[in-house]
C-alpha cells in the first residue's frame, strides 16, 4: 500500500493512493494517523492531482548512515567504515516530492545523494535483529542533499547536511515490501534526466536490519521517524535550475527542482 500525506483546502491528512497510472491517481483518505494501528479509510477520495503532497511523515528525526556503501566510500577517498556511522538531519530539512531544493547561500558545491529511507512505525528501543520487522512502517525514496565544500570544511555536517530543504522525502511511503525485498532494489538518480547514479540497496555494507539494531540501541525511535541508508555511487553536484529525480524500483520518483534561495 502507497501512503501519501498531502494538503487540501488549507487540510492536511494521509490517504492511500489507488490506481497505476500517474496522471489517473486517486487518494482514499485515511481517518487519523497510520501509524502502529490498523486505520479506517473514510472513502472519501480526491485525485492525487488536485492535492499539494507533503512529507510523507511526520518526524521526530531523521537519522542518516554515512559511507554504506564502498563504492560511494571509495569514489570520495573515504574508508568503508567497520560499524554503521550515524548523524542526524533535523526535522524541519524535510520536503515533498515537487517541493524546491534551496540552494545554501554558503555553498558552492551541493550535491545530491540517492537513498532508501525507512519510515519507523512504532515506539521502540533496543530492538532485536529478528524484530526488526515489526518496528517498520515502510520505505520511501530520499535524496540527502548535501554542501559537499562545507561538510569538508566543518567537522560536524549539522549545517551541510541540515540545512532548510536538504531532505526532500517521497512521493509516498510504500507498506508492502518486507525487509528481504526492501534490502534488493535497484535506487537512481537522475538530474536533468540524465542518469547519475545507479546502484541496488542489497550493496549496502550493514544492512536494513544492521541499522536499526545500531541507533535503537542508542535511542528511542518514534513512530514517523526516518532512516537514511546511505548511498550509491555517483554522487555530484546541482545547479540552480536543475530538476533532480530520485527512482527507486516498487517505490516511486522523488523530483525537486533546485532553486535559489529567496
Ligand atoms: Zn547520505
Amino acid at each position: 500500500m502507497r501512503i501519501a500525506r498531502f494538503s487540501i483546502d488549507g487540510n492536511v491528512a494521509f490517504g492511500v493512493v489507488e490506481g497505476d497510472k500517474q496522471d489517473e491517481l486517486v487518494l482514499d483518505i485515511i481517518k487519523g494517523i497510520p501509524y502502529g494501528v490498523d486505520f479506517e479509510l473514510s472513502g472519501v477520495k480526491v485525485p492525487l492531482s488536485k492535492v499539494r503532497l507533503l512529507p510523507p511523515v511526520i518526524g521526530n528525526k531523521i537519522v542518516a548512515f554515512g559511507r554504506n556503501y564502498a563504492s560511494h566510500a571509495k569514489e570520495l577517498g573515504n574508508e568503508v567504515p567497520e560499524a554503521p556511522f550515524a548523524f542526524f538531519k533535523p526535522s524541519t530539512a524535510m520536503i515533498a516530492s515537487g517541493d524546491d531544493i534551496q540552494y545554501p547561500s554558503f555553498s558552492e558545491d551541493l550535491h545530491h545523494e540517492a537513498e532508501l529511507a525507512v519510515v519507523i512505525g512504532r515506539m521502540c528501543r533496543e530492538v532485536p535483529r529478528e524484530r526488526v520487522k515489526d518496528v517498520i512502517f515502510g520505505y520511501t525514496c530520499a535524496n540527502d542533499v548535501t554542501a559537499r565544500d562545507v561538510q569538508k570544511r566543518e567537522k560536524q555536517w549539522a549545517r551541510a547536511k541540515g540545512f532548510d530543504t536538504s531532505c526532500p522525502l517521497g512521493p509516498w511511503v510504500e507498506t508492502d515490501l518486507d525487509l528481504a525485498r526492501a534490502g534488493d532494489l535497484t535506487i537512481q538518480c537522475t538530474v536533468n534526466g540524465e542518469q547519475r547514479q545507479l546502484g541496488r540497496t542489497s550493496e549496502m555494507t550493514h544492512p536494513i536490519e544492521d541499522l536499526v539494531v545500531n541507533i535503537s540501541e542508542a535511542m528511542t525511535l518514534l513512530p514517523g521517524d526516518v532512516i537514511l541508508t546511505g548511498t550509491p555511487a555517483g554522487v555530484g553536484p546541482l545547479h540552480v535550475g536543475d530538476e533532480v529525480a530520485v527512482t527507486i524500483e516498487g517505490i516511486g520518483t522523488l523530483t525537486n527542482k533546485v532553486v535559489k534561495r529567496g
